[in-house]
């Protein structure tokens, strides 16, 4: 959709807003008995769509065989502005390493998507879902396991082949 600007001129002299504010009121009544047109969402139950670019709770992403996805390569916790990934890195027997830990405090996280950018495994994700409020600030923060847990749908990010995400 192409962006129009309306350039708006701004009055010169004295103005009187009375008509500017009766103008105001009688949109607010029209809506106020337009029932076919009422935009209130009976939230829980109903719930308006997100877009898919949206970055809420983080999801990891497991193999086949169930395990996290992540090689502790530790990028995520370097590239996250708000230091809010600890990453405990450990290795096994074979020299292939896996996270020890892995918690995301999802109160300190401000959803930027670096992690999600920066993983070469594509195994940290933001999700699509933002239900996740809790009643201590320890609440907030997922361990690996709670992180794994998650199956919401995963935010498909801005692509600059396709700007628009048409
Ligand atoms: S979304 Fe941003 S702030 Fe949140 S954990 Fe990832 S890198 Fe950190
Ligand atoms: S960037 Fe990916 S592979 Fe690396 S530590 Fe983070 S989640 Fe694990």
């Amino acid at each position: 959709m192409a962006i129009k600007v309306k350039v708006v001129e701004r009055p010169t002299g004295d103005v009187s807003y009375v008509r500017a504010t009766l103008k105001g009121m009688a949109l607010t009544v029209k809506h106020l008995f337009d029932v076919n047109g009422r935009v209130t969402t009976q939230y829980p139950e109903e719930k308006s769509p997100i877009s898919p670019r949206w970055r809420g709770t983080h999801r990891m992403l497991t193999t086949e065989t169930g395990k996290a996805r992540c090689v502790a390569c530790g990028l995520c916790p370097t590239v996250c502005p708000a230091n809010c990934i600890k990453l405990v890195p450990g290795e096994d027997e074979e020299g292939n390493r896996y996270p020890l830990v892995f918690e995301i405090d999802e109160f300190r996280c401000i959803f930027c998507g670096y992690c999600q950018e920066v993983c070469p495994e594509e195994a940290i994700h933001v999700g699509r879902h933002y239900e996740n409020s809790e009643y201590s600030r320890e609440g907030f923060v997922y361990d690996l396991q709670r992180l794994m847990d998650q199956s919401h749908p995963v935010c498909e990010m801005w692509d600059p082949e396709d700007p628009k995400g048409e």
